[in-house]
């Protein structure tokens, strides 16, 4: 069903946000998957056909910056204008 590849690196190790075992790190972190992928699921690459990738990252559940990834920079900057907006 989720088109957008979304991945989480948290203390340097890579989470999977379904397999928490904390429900209120899992609930913030798929808050975190659903709030970007509402705005940005339409988003493909007019030149390359692609979605943009996602990658949430940071020392603690708490403090992750989010950084876009693409098949080129004008996606990635289609999806920082989307999000901004
Ligand atoms: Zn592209």
């Amino acid at each position: 069903m989720l088109e957008i590849p979304f991945a989480f690196e948290i203390g340097g190790k890579t989470i999977n946000p379904t397999e928490l075992e904390d429900p209120r790190e899992r609930e913030l972190l798929q808050g975190i998957v659903e709030s970007i992928v509402d705005r940005v699921e339409d988003m493909k690459c007019p030149v390359h056909n692609q979605h943009p990738r996602f990658l949430c990252h940071g020392d603690t559940i708490d403090e992750l910056s989010l950084e876009v990834l693409g098949c080129c920079d004008g996606l990635v900057d289609m999806v920082r204008n989307r999000l901004e907006s």
